[in-house]
């Protein structure tokens, strides 16, 4: 079988006030936060199904369900930890996966070498196999308004032998 395989991830959380706000794996001030039954970090849950995808083990819905109190305010970082352990079971490596976050507010730029560096450590991979993005849409839709805030991901992962 072909050894490379690729896999894609999309994800959407609401912001509500209250709530703290966790992308990548960092901790943002913001006068907002995602809403969900774990941290609700919407770029770890689509990165979290990218790689999912590329190996052919469903989602993060089905592995994590969120009727499943045990995933109550669970950190989404532990999440992705086991979902990397999951692909290296069934014999894969992770290539390289590169995510984009949309979103109007905060500025999330100045962020990113720290949540490289907290996936990288996660995923166990070097943090160059790691690109995060960020952008705005324009004022435009949910994300725009900020009623809530998208992420996409896609991975590449292989087997070795
Ligand atoms: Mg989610």
């Amino acid at each position: 079988m072909f050894p490379y395989r690729i896999g894609y991830g999309y994800d959407v959380h609401r912001l509500v006030e209250g709530r703290r706000l966790w992308l990548c794996g960092v901790e943002l001030k913001h006068s907002l936060g995602l809403l969900g039954h774990s941290d609700a970090d919407v770029a770890i849950h689509a990165l979290c199904d990218a790689l999912l995808g590329a190996a052919s083990l469903r989602d993060i819905g089905y592995h994590f369900p969120d009727s499943d109190a045990a995933y109550k305010g669970a950190d989404s970082k532990l999440l992705l930890k086991e979902v990397c352990r999951l692909l290296r079971d069934k014999g894969y490596e992770i290539g390289n996966a590169d995510v984009t976050i949309m979103a109007e507010r905060p500025k999330i730029n100045p962020h990113i070498p720290a949540m490289i560096k907290t996936l990288a450590s996660v995923m166990q991979i070097d943090e160059e196999a790691i690109s995060i993005k960020a952008t705005t849409t324009e004022r435009l839709g949910f994300t725009g308004r900020e009623d809530g805030m998208a992420a996409s991901a896609v991975a590449l992962i292989y087997k070795s032998e």
